[in-house]
């Protein structure tokens, strides 16, 4: 987008749109997850402070979420996981935040107040945090280390990317201290499609 600089507003002097749209405009749940992507964004940079990482990463997003082939849901994940990295909040998963013993193979509890995976035992005693099983660990430490296409190939159940969604989008909004409207919509969705148990 090319603006001219106005007296009180810059005025649009040219748009050149990149890539193709028609299958996030044509989807509920894909642009609940554009608009999330969106919101963060919007949340977090500054006006006039270009970041070309942050500016590739939200392009490569969208084209993500407009390719029917990919889960949505799994590509908002990684687009949050890299966020977090980028703006220094990334989740501590080799040692328990709380009492600094390595995270073994067991499950543990993810809270967002400590940032990171907590130990059995420091997490019987966390209200705020969430769940998280060993394979859910496993994940986030694979999103952690930018193994992109390792994930790429992971066939993620919605078990686990509830969990992992979970962590990265309880990390997220505790760090902003803000809370994210287009995630409400995300879940007010998903909860009306999930027959209940
Ligand atoms: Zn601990």
């Amino acid at each position: 987008m090319m603006l001219a600089k106005g007296k009180n507003l810059d005025v649009v002097a040219q748009v050149e749109r990149r890539g193709d749209a028609r299958y996030i405009s044509g989807d509920l749940r894909r642009t609940a997850y554009a608009c999330l992507v969106a919101e963060i964004v919007d949340k977090v940079m500054e006006d006039r402070h270009p970041v070309d990482e942050i500016f590739e990463l939200v392009v490569l997003t969208l084209q993500r979420l407009n390719d029917v082939k990919r889960v949505p849901r799994a590509d908002a994940a990684w687009f949050v996981m890299r966020m977090l990295d980028v703006l220094g909040y990334a989740p501590q998963l080799q040692d328990c935040p709380d009492c600094g013993t390595p995270l073994s193979k067991a499950a543990g509890w993810f809270s967002p107040l400590l940032g990171g995976v907590l130990c059995p035992r420091c997490g019987a005693h966390d209200q705020g945090g969430s769940p998280l099983s060993v394979n859910g660990l496993k994940v986030l430490r694979l999103m952690a280390a930018g193994q992109a296409e390792l994930y790429d190939r992971l066939r993620l159940s919605d078990q686990l990317l509830d969990e992992v969604e979970h962590a990265l989008d309880g990390q997220l909004e505790y760090h902003l201290d803000r809370h994210l409207k287009s995630l409400d919509f995300i879940r007010s969705i998903r909860d009306g499609h999930r027959t209940p148990a």
